[in-house]
């Protein structure tokens, strides 16, 4: 395919935390016609970039999807109503709600004329009875179906999935769909309820350094398996696939699987902390065991993630304790 960086590339959800390093990326990369769409006003926006034309604009609509598609020869769409599971296990008809940014921006995509329309799916779309044990196989593409997906979030994940391929099969709009498996790293959610793990627990060892505290609270029994990819890798492997020909979803996380009392004792360690842990069984914690099967995307587009758990994990520690210690210099300031 070939890509001049003269043709206008959209990102939605451009606000939010993986949109806005794509961004960057793009624009690192050389393209000089970026469009940057949220929701939310530009100074709620994790990165801003003045290069980029950012656009103000709620995509629930179909007239604001047609404002942001325009011109658009890529389109990737990352904007979505998320968060960590705390927030998926109790707002599942705000999930599902996106299914309307999904439908409206494919449809405005195929009116602008769009060649690529990329969609940001999720590990959440796989069946239950997959995940069911800590150590469970690492999740392969085909394991989405026979469909049990999470409740709400994964259905409406799911459901974008097929309109992609329908769109692509009866409309010839060249679709991309990416799964992610919990992507993770500097300037996204860090508190508020919508963060997810990573950085949950990267806030609360960092609060409990910065406060003397002893205890760390951690939700479900520390068992349950996750692995987690850094957002560096995220954004290659992103680009990959919209460059590829690879029309059907694909994978795209860390084979690298921990327990979330391994992923705790790591941040322990960055932040040079031990701390009494406080388990939450009755606390939202999702399927028991999940990790990403990598050979599709290794084979076809021969992308791997190259930055190991440990490392993003140390960029994301320092970036939350300055967000920390930032507030709490700002509060003392103001006082004085
Ligand atoms: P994020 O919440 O940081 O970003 C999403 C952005 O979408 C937000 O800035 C939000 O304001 C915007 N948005 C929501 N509703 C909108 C609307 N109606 N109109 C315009 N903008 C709207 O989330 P993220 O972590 O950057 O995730 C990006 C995408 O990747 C989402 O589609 C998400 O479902 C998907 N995903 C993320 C992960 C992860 O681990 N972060 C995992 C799987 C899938």
């Amino acid at each position: 395919m070939s890509i001049s960086h003269d043709d206008l590339v959209v990102v939605t959800g451009a606000g939010g935390f993986i949109g806005g390093h794509l961004v960057a990326h793009l624009l690192e990369e050389g393209h000089r016609r970026v469009r940057a769409v949220d929701r939310k006003p530009v100074a709620a926006w994790h990165q801003h970039f003045p290069e980029a034309e950012s656009r103000v604009l709620d995509l629930r609509l179909l007239d604001d999807c047609r404002r942001a598609a325009r011109g658009a020869r890529f389109l990737y769409n990352l904007a979505a109503d998320m968060g960590g599971t705390g927030f998926i296990e109790t707002h599942k008809a705000d999930c599902m709600l996106s299914v309307l940014i999904n439908t409206h921006l494919l449809l405005a995509a195929r009116e602008a004329g769009c060649e690529r329309f990329f969609f940001a799916s999720s590990a959440c779309v796989y069946a239950a009875d997959r995940q069911q044990e800590a150590h469970a196989a690492a999740l392969r593409e085909s394991d989405a179906y026979p469909a049990m997906a999470e409740d709400g979030y994964g259905w409406e994940k799911l459901f974008g999935e097929r309109m992609c391929r329908h769109f692509q099969e009866d409309y010839g709009l060249a679709t991309r769909v990416a799964r992610y498996h919990n992507v993770y790293g500097e300037l996204g959610t860090w508190e508020g309820g919508r963060e997810k793990a990573p950085a949950a627990i990267c806030r609360k060892v960092a609060e409990a350094r910065l406060g003397g505290r002893r205890e760390i609270e951690v939700w479900g029994d520390g068992q349950q398996t996750r692995s987690f990819l850094y957002v560096s890798d995220c954004i290659q492997g992103t680009r990959a696939i919209l460059d590829g020909e690879i029309g059907t979803p694909l994978n795209l996380g860390s084979d690298e699987r921990v327990t979330v009392d391994e992923l705790v004792t790591i941040v322990e360690e960055i932040a040079g902390v031990a701390l009494a842990r406080r388990y939450r069984p009755d606390a939202p914690q999702g399927v028991r065991g999940r990790s990403s099967d990598n050979t599709t995307i290794r084979r076809e587009l021969g992308w791997t993630p190259a930055v190991p758990l440990r490392e993003g994990l140390e960029r994301t520690y320092r970036w939350v304790y300055d967000q920390l210690v930032g507030r709490s210099e700002g509060r003392r300031a103001f006082v004085a």
